[in-house]
């Protein structure tokens, strides 16, 4: 069979693959499978593409050349060293050099490819594309969208009609569709995106960020200097992708500038929290264009199958959060994210030259995995916190950080569950662990709770005090298999939770399960939603749930405020209004902890 690669044309990073055998192959270079989508010409006038260019892109802007995707179509050209180029002309020199990787890994020679573009891109922006090819000595039989390269992936062999949205935050665009596929016949219904908008806004805002704390720390504004800039750009970046597994990360930058003929280092700690609120408003706006496609297409939550993450940016656990209180617990990004696109693009060709490919296999976790938390404000001790999400690619890492509930708590016991349901008396324990000999400091010391897991399901917990280093840890085999929840787990075992809480453990069990009684059940009965509204809006449910279960506490100005603020939470719902339901939520959140006190 001949081969075709299919090669993702990607704004940040490009990447080629083929099919090989039975399987998906993406092709590596020196250990790489993102080629940065960057060209330059250094001092001596050599040409340069990929992680060369990218390093000198800082230093000697007017020599290289960044998302030439951007102006694919355009009647421009830009300047390169001494000569000017056409965008194809540039994208021609990243295609060239992607295909002799592969013709250097596969040890023959290549002509054809299915190349892939944004649904959004016209007819201009496709013969651009095609041409880009062709000038790289390519026959591109195929110019495919890269969300049905994402969805042939993870639906190469499905004969049933299906509805995917696919969720594609990148370096420097964000995109989101919805594709049907029926009988194997693939098609775009609605596309909607901001071609300014990914990973590389996030990593400025964090530049900002730091580059302003090293100012009121040291009067120096490391903007002005260009190695400071391309060394602390290279630094947040690096920091924001630790932040993905890791609650907490240092950045450490060593000799970074001079003040006084004094040698200043950058030193500096960044929690998740801290920088996910930064991001907060562009995520929302991916929302927006979410709720857009999903109202081009007529459609509503319910009618997507599954959501399917693309793109290096999606890997941020607040996108998987804010998706998940959206559209329900259907997210799939087991398949690398990077790396989607141009597998489904080699799967294109492979059906082009008819080699039969089958089901692009990963070894995943099929069952979640986390920890029991104590939620003082339901008092309930059997909020299941996840920790590894079924469906992530093994091997992992996965860490999150915990406070202790009382002040001078000296212990806490970690226990471990394996499954899906938000209350950890259905799911199986697995495991548990005393983590004593804290330090007897106020409550909210912060333990942080890292699970990770090998490719043969052995779970490796670890929990560490944060500023102290005191750290216990436990190892569980077989957590691939499934582990039956045991019944009728007695209240007071959970009591020593992971919140081992003096206060939780003097509450007698009958007491946690009266906060919701039939007249908070008749409140939200009387709300009008539609049945099942709880399964598409589970975070808004149960927090529904728990500030009815004020309404029989409270003086009558503060149960009318619930009750504002819950209809009005109830009327964003109903209208899907995903940006109002985001800024409700966390005023009923407000309230209710203010309210925590006076009940
Ligand atoms: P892409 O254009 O799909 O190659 O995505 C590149 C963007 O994804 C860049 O902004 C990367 O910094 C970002 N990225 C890659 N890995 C991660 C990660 N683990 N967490 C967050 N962002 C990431």
């Amino acid at each position: 069979m001949e081969t075709i690669l299919g090669i993702d044309l990607g704004t940040t990073n490009s990447e080629v693959s083929v099919i090989h055998g039975d399987d998906v192959v993406v092709i590596e270079k020196d250990g790489n499978r993102l080629l940065p989508s960057v060209v330059g010409i250094d001092l001596a006038g050599n040409l340069l593409v990929g992680h060369p260019a990218k390093n000198q892109a800082i230093l000697y802007p007017e020599r290289t050349i960044k998302s030439i995707k951007r102006k694919m179509g355009e009647d421009v050209h830009v300047q390169l060293g001494e000569r000017e180029y056409t965008p194809p002309e540039i994208s021609a020199m990243i295609l060239r050099t992607l295909r002799s990787y592969a013709e250097e890994s596969l040890g023959q020679k290549v002509s054809k490819a299915v190349i892939t573009v944004p649904a959004f891109f016209n007819d201009t922006q496709r013969e651009a594309t095609r041409l880009a090819g062709e000038l790289a000595g390519l026959d591109v039989v195929r110019i495919i969208n890269e969300p049905t390269a994402a969805s042939l992936v993870y639906n190469s062999d499905s004969t049933q009609r299906e509805t995917l949205l696919v969720y594609d935050l990148g370096g420097g665009t964000f995109d989101v569709s919805i594709v049907r596929v029926e009988e194997g016949v693939l098609e775009v219904l609605a596309s909607h995106g901001d071609t300014h908008l990914g990973g590389d806004d996030f990593d400025q805002l964090l530049f900002d960020y730091v580059c302003d704390e090293f100012k009121k720390q040291h009067k120096i504004d490391l903007r002005e200097t260009p190695v400071a800039v391309s060394r602390v750009l290279q630094a947040v970046e690096e920091a924001k992708k630790r932040l993905s597994t890791e609650p907490f990360t240092q950045i450490k930058e060593e000799f970074i500038t001079e003040k006084n003929g004094i040698s200043l280092h950058l030193d500096m700690e960044l929690s998740r929290h801290q920088y996910e609120e930064q991001i907060m408003p562009l995520l929302e706006k991916t929302l927006t264009c979410l709720n857009d496609a999903l109202n081009d297409a007529q459609l509503h939550p319910d009618d997507i199958d599954k959501v399917i993450m693309v793109g290096g940016a999606s890997r941020t656990p607040r996108v998987h959060e804010l998706l998940e209180s959206r559209l329900g617990n259907k997210l799939h990004g087991e398949i690398d994210p990077d790396l989607c696109v141009t597998m489904g693009a080699a799967i294109q060709g492979g059906l082009i030259s008819g080699t039969k490919v089958g089901r692009v296999l990963i070894d995943i976790t099929p069952h979640t995995l986390g920890t029991s938390v104590f939620d003082p404000r339901i008092y309930s001790p059997f909020i299941f916190s996840p920790i590894i999400k079924r469906n992530t690619p093994i091997p992992c890492s996965r860490s999150k950080v915990y406070g202790t509930v009382v002040d001078n708590q000296e212990t806490v016991e970690i226990n471990v569950y394996q499954g899906e349901a938000d209350d950890v008396r259905q799911n199986a324990q697995i495991g548990s662990f005393h983590l004593a000999g804290l330090a007897k400091v106020p409550h909210g010391n912060q333990i942080v709770c890292r699970f990770d897991l090998d490719i043969n399901g052995i779970l490796h917990v670890t929990a560490t005090e944060k500023d102290t280093g005191l750290a216990g840890d436990i190892t569980v085999e077989n957590v691939l298999t499934e582990y039956k929840p045991e019944v009728n787990q007695s209240f007071r075992e959970h009591l020593n939770g992971f919140f081992a809480d003096e206060e939780a453990v003097s509450v007698e069990p009958e007491q946690v399960g009266s906060e919701s009684t039939i007249d908070d059940k008749n409140f939200i009965n009387r709300l009008g939603l539609a049945d099942g509204w709880e399964q598409h809006y589970a975070k808004e449910a149960a927090l529904i749930q728990r500030a009815a279960a004020y309404l029989s506490k409270v003086a009558d100005d503060d149960k009318k405020d619930i009750e504002t603020r819950i209809k009005e939470l109830v009327d964003a719902i109903k209208r899907n209004d995903s940006n109002q339901i985001t800024s409700l939520v966390s005023q009923l959140d407000d309230l209710l902890y203010y309210l925590e006190d006076s009940v």
